[in-house]
């Protein structure tokens, strides 16, 4: 079997990336397509049609997640590369998506050649990977593998503005047709491999064209409630006040000061979201809702962070007399990669001639999810100044099909194990 040395199609994988990228369209180039929207709908059925077209069977398990299985000679557990074709509210037109196309290239790339390989190539397209629509993100990904209860997926509200704040993922799939029947996980899978785009400078900055991913930065976030109490902003004395914005005001400053503390050893905090009520101009806030993360790539690291950092939120909370309470928490990254999978996309790049280099990731990915109970690895491709979450990211096809190339090596020397 010359496994070693298959080429992608280059510029189909391109036309299918463009043909992407009108479906739910942004206002500045990049794309609004949000899981579960009607544009996730039309991306979806396009993907099956596709797939369906390439000799595929689509099947759509209850957290909604599509499974695009080509038959292997042997009917053995399958080897899935895929991602997300969801993204943020003003997103770009790669993120995930590359990584999905770049599945479905793999499978058109065998029919070219009429290879089977041993055992079945799944490609999967996760559900709400951004968790723009529905927190946590990952959480299909993370279903699948155990790391969430199916109900609990399935009952996570939106965050949609308007009259349908509340509805849930379940509702949601039910709404777009894609509430699937398949179980959720609790399959055997051979392994998972995931192409990304970098999400950061580095690779752009370098000139290296694939990124041999090992393992991520560790990962732990949290979703505050705050309590205060309602009262006039004019007659209230100072030593009176329980303003719930102010204690969330000094939690994202104490949270950003703890960022910048480990930022020599490229620690990061991040305070990512606030709601505050009443939010008026006349009256004192008693309820917010604060969401912080921080990320270190050594995970002994980002615990002592999170020690301090929860040590420096009860600070705050004191200082403005407020009540306060962690009502969510996630953690993520710690996992390391699968040595054969890994060592896989390696040889696969050195074999390509293609230029290559380890790293970890800093951004949360599926993967993460997939590589806690199933051998995962993932390549990340250039992303073009490492503009990303945002519709400007950019990137050609050069800069995208050598790591397509080592990708779809390094799953067909898998699923031939
Ligand atoms: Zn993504």
């Amino acid at each position: 079997m010359p496994t070693n040395h298959l080429r992608a199609n280059g510029e189909r994988f391109w036309d299918t990336i463009e043909a992407s990228a009108k479906v739910g369209p942004g206002i500045a180039g990049g794309l609004r397509r949000l899981a579960l929207s009607d544009s996730d709908r039309e991306i979806r059925d396009l993907f099956r049609q596709w797939c369906e077209a390439a000799g595929c069977t689509v099947t759509v398990d209850q957290m909604g997640s599509m499974f695009a299985r080509r038959a292997g000679r042997e009917d053995l557990p399958p080897v899935m590369v895929g991602s997300h074709l969801d993204t943020q509210i003003a997103g770009g037109r790669y993120d995930g998506i590359v990584g999905v196309l770049a599945g479905l290239e793999i499978i058109r790339t065998l029919n070219d050649q009429g290879i089977t390989t041993k055992r079945p190539i799944e490609v999967v397209n996760w559900t709400n990977e951004e968790g723009a629509r529905f927190q946590p993100p990952m959480v299909a990904a993370g279903v699948f593998a155990g790391v969430y209860d199916l109900d609990w997926g399935l009952a996570r509200p939106t965050r949609d503005p308007g009259p349908n704040e509340g509805a849930t993922l379940g509702e949601e799939l039910q709404r777009i047709g894609y509430a699937g029947a398949e179980q959720v996980g609790g399959r055997e899978v051979d392994s998972y491999f995931e192409l990304h785009i970098e999400q950061g400078p580095e690779l752009d900055r370098i000139g290296v064209d694939v990124g041999v991913v090992t393992g991520g930065y560790a990962v732990r976030g949290m979703l505050i409630r705050i309590k205060g109490e309602t009262a006039h902003t004019g007659p209230t004395p100072m030593e009176k006040r329980k303003n719930a914005l102010v204690g969330a005001a000094r939690m994202i400053v104490a949270a950003d000061d703890l960022g910048w503390d480990y930022a020599g050893s490229d620690g990061k905090v991040t305070a990512a979201r606030l709601t505050v009520s009443p939010n008026l101009a006349g009256i004192l806030s008693d309820h917010a809702e604060l969401s912080l993360d921080l990320r270190h790539p050594d995970p002994a690291k980002a615990d002592e962070m999170l020690t301090e950092l929860e040590r420096r939120i009860a600070q705050a909370a004191r200082r403005s007399q407020v009540e306060y309470e962690v009502i969510e928490r996630w953690v993520f990254g710690d996992e390391y990669f699968d040595p054969d999978c890994i060592d896989r996309v390696r040889s696969a790049a050195a074999e390509l001639g293609v230029s290559h280099q380890d790293m970890l990731s800093q951004a949360g990915h599926d993967a993460y999810h997939m590589a806690s109970k199933y051998p995962t690895a993932m390549v990340f491709s250039p992303c073009g100044d490492g503009i990303t979450h945002n519709e400007a990211e950019n990137t050609s096809l050069a800069a995208q099909l050598p790591a397509v190339d080592v990708l779809l090596n390094a799953v067909v020397s898998r699923a031939e194990r």
